[in-house]
C-alpha cells in the first residue's frame, strides 16, 4: 500500500500598516523616493501609480497604499521611517494570514 504523504506548507503573510503623521509631514517626497518597492516599480514600470506605489504623496502629504489583490504591498522595511526627516511615520503589523 502505498501512502503519499500531502505536506502542505503554510506561509504567513504579514500587513502592515503604515500610520503617517499629517501634522508633521510636509510632502517632501523622501519617503516615497526611499522606498525599495516604489523604487523597483519606478524603475520597471517607469512611473509611480496608485496602482503599483506602496506610498505617494497626495495634496502635499504622503499616504500609504495598500492593495490586497495586488503581488506587491508595503514589507516593513522601515527604509521610509528611516529616512523621514520629520520622523512622520510608524508602522505596525495588522494582520497574519495563511498564503
Ligand atoms: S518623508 Fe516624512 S515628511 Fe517627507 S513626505 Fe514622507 S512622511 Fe512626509
Ligand atoms: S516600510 Fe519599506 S516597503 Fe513599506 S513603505 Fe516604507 S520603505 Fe516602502
Amino acid at each position: 500500500m502505498t501512502f503519499i504523504k500531502i505536506i502542505r506548507l503554510t506561509l504567513k503573510m504579514q500587513v502592515y500598516d503604515l500610520k503617517i503623521n499629517k501634522h508633521t509631514c510636509t510632502g517632501c517626497n523622501i519617503c516615497c523616493v526611499s522606498c525599495p518597492i516604489n523604487f523597483k516599480h519606478l524603475k520597471d514600470d517607469g512611473e509611480l501609480t496608485e496602482k503599483n506605489a506602496v506610498v505617494l504623496i497626495k495634496n502635499g502629504l504622503a499616504y500609504p497604499i495598500y492593495i490586497e489583490e495586488r503581488e506587491v504591498n508595503c514589507d516593513g522595511c522601515g527604509v521610509c521611517i528611516e529616512n523621514c526627516p520629520q520622523k512622520a511615520i510608524k508602522i505596525q503589523i495588522i494582520e497574519a494570514k495563511e498564503a
